[in-house]
């Protein structure tokens, strides 16, 4: 069972892009639709954890994911991102997709941080940051460090860097990000079973 976490709602201030074109919300839950009927597609079962619009608090989503995992055994997580460099209101510079573990995470979840990354390497949509040596950042996201299954949290490049935008818009772009989830994923989950 793959969980997918959209991220903020749509009642999270800020998060768009400058021009307002790209809505951090909004983007995610296209995101996670595709990516979950693309798994489904290949006999991977995918639960959305927050199916609406609105806002989940952080620590029910967090709740939410350990009860699954309760019921499941097996579940692991993906939440999903747009990065930002600034305060939303300029363009910024950085660019790139990046993927998170929580610091002194399981072998689960560094095995499919790499595995996502491997895929985006081969897709170039590493933009301009120097990635860590082993592929993956750390970070102590409530959501990767209060969740009880291997968990990775991908910031899909940046919603304030004008190039990313735009190739996040295109339709060739959302391919690309879905695609490489969507890979990453399954080879992952592969490898587990
Ligand atoms: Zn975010």
């Amino acid at each position: 069972m793959l969980i997918i976490d959209n991220g903020h709602g749509a009642s999270t201030p800020g998060k768009c892009s400058p021009d307002g074109r790209l809505k951090e919300w909004l983007y995610t839950r296209r995101l996670a639709r595709a990516i979950a009927a693309k798994l489904e597609g290949m006999n991977i079962p995918c639960m959305l954890l927050v199916p609406g619009d609105w806002d989940e608090p952080l620590l029910s989503r967090c709740n939410r994911v350990n009860g699954i995992v309760r019921r499941y055994g097996d579940a692991v997580l993906l939440s999903l991102h747009t990065n930002a460099a600034g305060n939303g209101r300029e363009w910024c510079k950085a660019s790139g997709w990046s993927v998170f573990v929580a610091p002194g995470a399981g072998e689960g979840s560094r095995r499919m941080a790499r595995a996502l990354y491997d895929e985006a390497c081969a897709r170039s949509v590493l933009g301009n940051r120097a990635t860590p040596q082993g592929g993956y950042w750390e970070a102590s996201y409530a959501i990767l460090r209060k969740t009880v299954c291997p968990a990775v949290l991908t910031e899909n490049m940046f919603h304030d860097n004008a190039a990313d935008v735009g190739f996040l818009l295109s339709a060739g772009g959302f391919e690309i990000i879905v695609s490489l989830h969507v890979s990453g994923i399954a080879r992952f989950i592969a490898q587990t079973q």
